[in-house]
C-alpha cells in the first residue's frame, strides 16, 4: 500500500504541475470524499482552502485540534468561518488523562523548560489528537506553503504521509505567496483571525505565540526561545527532507501561517 501511494504522489505531482489549488482540491474531493479532510488551525491559508473546498462540495470535511491553549481570537475566527461558509468543524481534543498527568506533574508551562518538554506537550495536545483525526482517512489537506519557514522550503503538493499509515497528504497552496493568500481572503470577503492585524503573522497556542516586530521573521513569534529549525510541532513530519536538509545552515525563509 505504502509503495503504491508513494508512486501515486509522484504521478500526481507530475499531473498537477502548474495547476491551481482548486484543480487539486476538485480531484481530491472527487477521488476521496468522505475520506479526505482539511486540517485547519484557521490560518488565512486554511480559511482560503475551506472556501475553495466548500465551493466544490458544501459537505467537504474540515477538522481542527483544540489543544486547550488556543487564543480566544482563534475560536472567534473558527466561528466566523463556520457561520459564513456553513461548514461543520470536526473538533478533536487531547486525551484528558494525559493532560491531567502532564499538568499535575510538570505544571502549566513545562514546554518552556526544554525542547523535550515542549515536544511532550505538542505530542499530547496536537500529535496524538491528529492521529485520531486522521484515522480512517485516505488523504488529508493542509494549508502549508513553502515560504513559511526553513522547515517547509522543499514542501511538495503531494506527499506520502508515512507517519500516518502512508495516506496521501495534499498541500495545494505550496507555491502560493503570502500576498496571494491575502488577496484571496480580501476578494472573497472571508473572515480571518484578528491577531494577524495585531502583529501575529503565525498563530498557534496562546502561550507559545507572540507578535513579531516589523521585518522580523514571521516564525520568530512561534516558540521564540527555540532555534528556527526546531519550530515545528510534530504535525508535519516532512517526507521531503525539509527539516533535516535545512537544519545544517540554510537561511530561514520569510513567510506567514499557522500551526
Ligand atoms: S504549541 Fe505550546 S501549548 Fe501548544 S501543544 Fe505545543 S507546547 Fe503545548
Amino acid at each position: 500500500m505504502l509503495v503504491s501511494i508513494t508512486g501515486l504522489a509522484d504521478k500526481l505531482a507530475e499531473r498537477f504541475r502548474g495547476r491551481p489549488p482548486e484543480d487539486v482540491l476538485s480531484w481530491a474531493l472527487s477521488e476521496y470524499h468522505p475520506n479526505v479532510a482539511l486540517a485547519s488551525s484557521f490560518s488565512r491559508e486554511d480559511i482560503a482552502l475551506i472556501a475553495m473546498m466548500t465551493d466544490i462540495r458544501p459537505d467537504a470535511r474540515v477538522f481542527a485540534l483544540d489543544t486547550g491553549r488556543l487564543n480566544e481570537e482563534t475560536y472567534e475566527a473558527s466561528e466566523a468561518v463556520r457561520r459564513k461558509l456553513g461548514v461543520r468543524i470536526e473538533w478533536h481534543f487531547p486525551d484528558r488523562e494525559q493532560v491531567e498527568q502532564l499538568e499535575r506533574t510538570k505544571g502549566l508551562y513545562s514546554f518552556r523548560e526544554s525542547l523535550e518538554n515542549r515536544h511532550e506537550c505538542c505530542r499530547i495536545r496536537k500529535v496524538e489528537p491528529l492521529a485520531r483525526a486522521l484515522s480512517g482517512l485516505r488523504a488529508w489537506v493542509t494549508g502549508q506553503r513553502r515560504d513559511q519557514s526553513v522547515t517547509r522550503a522543499a514542501l511538495p503538493v503531494f506527499e506520502t504521509d508515512e507517519a500516518h499509515g502512508g495516506i496521501l497528504k495534499i498541500n495545494p497552496l505550496t507555491e502560493w505567496t503570502e500576498e496571494q493568500v491575502r488577496s484571496f481572503i480580501l476578494e472573497r470577503n472571508l473572515p480571518y483571525n484578528r491577531l494577524h492585524d495585531a502583529g501575529y503573522p503565525s498563530i498557534g497556542c496562546a502561550p507559545c505565540t507572540r507578535a513579531v516586530l516589523p521585518g522580523e521573521d514571521p516564525r520568530a513569534g512561534r516558540w521564540w526561545w527555540e532555534r528556527p529549525e526546531h519550530k515545528e510541532c510534530g504535525l508535519h513530519r516532512p517526507s521531503h527532507g525539509g527539516e533535516s536538509k535545512n537544519a545544517s545552515g540554510a537561511s530561514p525563509r520569510r513567510g506567514k501561517g499557522n500551526r
